[in-house]
């Protein structure tokens, strides 16, 4: 394999929502960035698994990392989404006693989010609940109500934060695992990948589950990332309308507890627990894990029903020890890197914030930070059917035919959207890319009546065989050979069930 050797001023490794939020914040600058990623697309880390909630903040210690980002950043989400088109949701939270004994804890609550400077915190009573949540489990006597909470759509705004750093100059290297750092003269100078070696002034940590390995590659391993289980229901938008809000348990010592929420896209989301587990690539669901989280979220909403889940996933907290806390700053003895490392919760929350403080940061190293004139912050929504009125339907369709043609039909997504996916400025190859950026294979169905039709379209676009398109990189091939029939044309119709093979002559 040929290396090559590329120059840049700084290096952010990991683009889950924290390394694309950072390399989006210093494409305002005349700065060159890259972004480096071990997986084939952005989010598939923890960011496309976990509960999507804006936290308001009242929940960690005053002091640590973890208040004040979380604090800045839930501010933040209103004027960040719109720049960016992706979802969130002002809902309000309310976490929920469901026992006399529990509400002295609401009141701990309340005083912890003053003294982190939440606004708007109070308890409520159950007819007020009752008035929020008509769903509420009868054992409800009080709640923490919390304005400034909400829902989001996390992989959106990874992919968003992505794409308008890549607008704004940024280089994006995807599939590239970083698998050696050197380090000369106190500084990390060169970051290796399989196939490129990429000089720089300064490296930024974002390695989610994996920072603690990339601190060791520059001999300042401080803390070690113990991953935390958290595993899920989500169901049908059928039930969607159990929660109208975040709903939480009163929290343990080690978890928020199990939640009950509505998500951006409608439907509804259970849990999750939590868990130490041994590897970063323990994923598994089990009966047990799912077992406690239904039974937890039934304290909350007891109607749940189960035959409306359409899926279960896990996602690891990438907890930090010994602090516990997020880890931000340059490393011991090698000022010119910079973590941002064990962003477990509330770190979707806190990322926006998060972003802004490691761009002080490497200013204060050294980094010269000159704002760009031409510097674009809006990245607008894709165009979704699934949005549209019927005149704009027809609007779309008559001016592109793609667009009047579904593909999946669960979440009415559109040969248009997926086209228009395939080539936006983050490259999107796979499957699991398509899913996340228009939900074809998101619905009740997971994907079982349009994934052949997506792995059509996605081949065509891209100028591959069928049996190259993997659903997530990698090995991860979707067909185990080659189809019976094949066509690459760009008829428009060859998605179609039934249309290759019928006689007509393709291209
Ligand atoms: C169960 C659960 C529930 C949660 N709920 C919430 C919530 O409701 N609200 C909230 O605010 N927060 C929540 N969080 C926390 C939130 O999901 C995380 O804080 C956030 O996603 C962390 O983002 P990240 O970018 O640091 O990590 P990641 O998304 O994991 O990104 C790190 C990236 O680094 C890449 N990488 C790793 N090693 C290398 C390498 N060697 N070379 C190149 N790239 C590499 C990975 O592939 C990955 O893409 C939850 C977390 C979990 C697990």
């Amino acid at each position: 394999m040929n290396r090559r050797t590329i120059r840049t001023d700084v290096v952010v490794i990991g683009a889950g929502v924290v390394g694309t939020g950072i390399a989006r914040e210093l494409s305002r600058y005349d700065v060159d960035v890259v972004l480096v990623e071990r997986e084939a697309d952005v989010a598939w880390g923890t960011t496309k698994a976990n509960t999507a909630l804006v936290h308001a903040g009242y929940d960690a210690d005053p002091g640590t990392n973890k208040a004040r980002f979380n604090v800045a950043g839930n501010a933040m989400y209103p004027r960040i989404t719109q720049e960016l088109g992706v979802m969130y949701k002002n809902t309000g939270t309310l976490v929920v006693a469901t026992a006399p004994d529990q509400v002295p804890h609401l009141n701990e609550l309340l005083e912890r989010g003053k003294a982190n400077g939440v606004p708007g915190l109070e308890i409520i009573g159950r007819e007020r609940i009752v008035e929020l949540e008509p769903f509420i489990s009868s054992d409800a006597i009080a709640a923490l109500w919390a304005p400034t909470g909400g829902i989001t759509s996390p992989w959106e705004l990874a992919i968003a934060y992505a794409e308008n750093a890549v607008d704004n100059g940024v280089t994006i290297l995807l599939s590239s695992p970083v698998t050696a750092i050197d380090v000369e003269g106190g500084r990390a100078v060169r970051v290796h990948t399989p196939d490129t070696t990429i000089d720089t002034q300064f490296v930024v940590n974002a390695a989610g589950l994996f920072a603690d390995e990339i601190a060791g590659m520059v001999g300042a391993r401080d803390f070690n990332i113990v991953p935390r289980k958290g595993e899920y229901y989500l169901l049908d938008k059928r039930a969607g309308h159990l929660a109208r809000h975040p709903l939480f348990p009163v929290p343990t010592a080690f978890s928020k507890g199990i939640v009950v929420t509505p998500t951006v896209d409608g439907n509804l989301l259970v849990g999750p627990n939590s868990q130490v587990v041994e590897g970063t690539s323990d994923l598994d669901t089990t009966a047990a894990g799912l077992d406690e989280v239904i039974t937890g979220a039934r304290r909350l909403v007891p109607s749940i029903p189960l035959r409306d889940n359409i899926t279960n996933f896990a996602g690891l907290r990438a907890t930090a020890q010994p602090s516990g806390d997020f880890v931000i700053g340059p490393a011991n003895g090698v000022p010119n890197f910079i973590n941002a490392a064990g962003i477990q919760s509330p770190g979707l929350t806190a990322a926006p914030a998060i972003a802004l403080e490691i761009v002080n940061l490497l200013g204060e190293a050294g980094l010269k930070l000159v704002e760009k004139p031409d510097f674009n912050p809006i990245r607008p929504r894709p165009a979704r059917f699934e949005e549209m009125d019927d005149d704009q339907r027809s609007a779309a369709a008559a001016r592109d035919s793609r667009w009047g043609h579904i593909i999946c039909r669960c979440e009415s997504v559109t040969e248009g959207e997926i086209v228009e996916a395939l080539h936006r400025s983050v490259p999107c190859t796979t499957l699991d890319g398509i899913k996340f950026r228009t939900r074809a294979g998101a619905g009740r169905c997971q994907g079982g009546f349009c994934g052949p039709r997506v792995v059509a379209i996605i081949a065509r676009e891209l100028g591959i065989s069928p049996d190259a398109v993997t659903k997530k990189g990698g090995t991860s091939r979707v067909l185990v050979g080659p189809g019976k029939q094949q066509c690459s044309c760009s008829c428009g119709k060859c998605a179609d069930e039934g249309h290759v093979g019928e006689g007509e002559t393709h291209a």
